[in-house]
């Protein structure tokens, strides 16, 4: 968490973020804001927070040494395990934050929207773990990708809702959201699923996530006495990626890669790389990369992995890439493939297909580093959930 010179709270990160929102719902981001701002500080916020993070999410997770990936790539590489999670991911670590907020300020009916669905059974689960009513909106093509992911949903108590229009993934889900959100304000709860959205989610999500971040720092000084010379993760909206980063901000020697999906290259039309190829622009309440066309409408993406299938990114990744803190590269569908393989292989770990982007940049960009370099890889999921998607692929 990044330290506050005065109370004034910016809505930006450097040109980036800001808060642009409907009418109908300046108010409610206002308050909610006011409300997450008190809970921030407030010790018996914290304490429950780290009760849950612990005893239901399984908290904290490994930092494990890879040692056949080290040497088959010439450097030490540990992986953080979010695959062990609750549920299968990181995700967790933020719904358990926003719903336990949504609680305390007298919410009964939560909304969310998802892509690959990890985020909507991440939040289904919240909420009945909290007792609140949940709707999950989900694009129907990705409900179709996803099939598992939306029984589970169903299982823990969550309606979901199928969203046919646009193109029918995760951008189009979160739209109905905010349109549900805006008639329904009063009583619902808006729980985003990454570093996205208007002011204060985009901080609030990367603070939930940064427990990553902090474990990472204690952990690699425990096993290594030093911090470690890169720090790697997937980026969809980025919040795996700036749960590990922030709390490395001030660490001018630890380097920082985030991975886009290049889909079927980056310079093909069949990509999810906001920061490589987008535009600065507003969607989705904020200032930041899109993926636009010449007319500025939103370009229709594509990745291998629903979780990295998104045309826009967290406002403070483009904070990042701006003052150059972070360097953002891609790893297309092929490689990712490869670093699946070569993860469940080597390591007898199945990833999700979005760290394997992670893994499969550093494994093909090997020669790049040094045998001294220490690299810490986020690895975001477990890969269950695509298996399916693999074995179509044809390994
Ligand atoms: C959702 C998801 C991602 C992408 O989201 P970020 O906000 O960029 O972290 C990455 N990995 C997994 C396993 C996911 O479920």
């Amino acid at each position: 968490m990044h330290k506050k010179k005065s109370e004034t709270i910016s809505w930006y990160f450097g040109d980036f973020g800001g808060k642009f929102v409907p009418e109908t719902l300046f108010e409610p981001v206002n308050k909610l804001e006011k409300e997450y701002f008190k809970m921030y500080k407030s010790k018996k916020f914290i304490s429950e927070l780290r009760y849950y993070y612990k005893n239901y999410a399984g908290r904290p997770t490994p930092l494990y040494y890879a040692e056949k990936l080290s040497q088959y790539c010439g450097f030490k590489i540990y992986l953080k395990r979010e695959d062990l999670c609750h549920t299968g991911a990181h995700k967790i670590n933020n719904t358990i934050g926003q719903v336990m907020l949504a609680k305390i300020i007298g919410k009964k009916r939560i909304i969310a929207e998802t892509g690959a669905g990890q985020h909507g059974v991440a939040t289904a689960t919240a909420c009945a773990l909290f007792g609140l009513k949940c709707v999950i909106y989900m694009g129907e093509e990705d409900m179709v990708r996803q099939e598992i992911n939306v029984y589970k949903m169903k299982l823990l108590g969550a309606e979901v809702v199928c969203v046919k229009s646009g193109t029918r993934t995760l951008k189009d889900a979160i739209n109905e959201c905010m349109r549900d959100w805006v008639s329904n304000v009063k009583d619902t709860f808006y729980v985003i699923g990454s570093v996205v959205g208007p002011f204060p989610y985009p901080l609030m999500v990367r603070n939930f996530q940064s427990v990553i971040g902090f474990e990472t720092r204690n952990q690699i000084l425990n096993i290594e006495k030093q911090l470690p010379s890169y720090l790697v993760a997937c980026v969809g909206g980025g919040s795996n990626s700036m749960g590990l980063f922030s709390p490395f901000f001030y660490d001018k020697k630890v380097n920082m890669i985030g991975i886009e999906a290049a889909g079927k290259g980056v310079n093909s039309k069949h990509h999810s790389a906001s920061l490589a190829k987008g535009k600065i622009t507003v969607l989705h309440g904020m200032k930041t990369y899109v993926l636009v066309d010449d007319y500025g409408q939103v370009q229709h993406t594509h990745s291998i992995s629903a979780g990295l299938d998104y045309p826009a990114v967290g406002p403070e990744h483009s904070y990042y890439k701006s003052i150059s803190r972070a360097r953002y590269v891609s790893c297309d569908d092929d490689g990712a493939i490869f670093g699946y393989d070569l993860l469940s292989r080597m390591e007898g770990i199945l990833p999700a297909l979005e760290p394997a982007h992670a893994i499969g940049y550093i494994a093909k960009n090997r020669e790049k580093f040094s045998s001294k370099d220490v690299v810490v890889i986020c690895l975001s999921g477990r890969g269950d959930k695509d298996v399916g998607i693999i074995k179509n692929y044809g390994i």
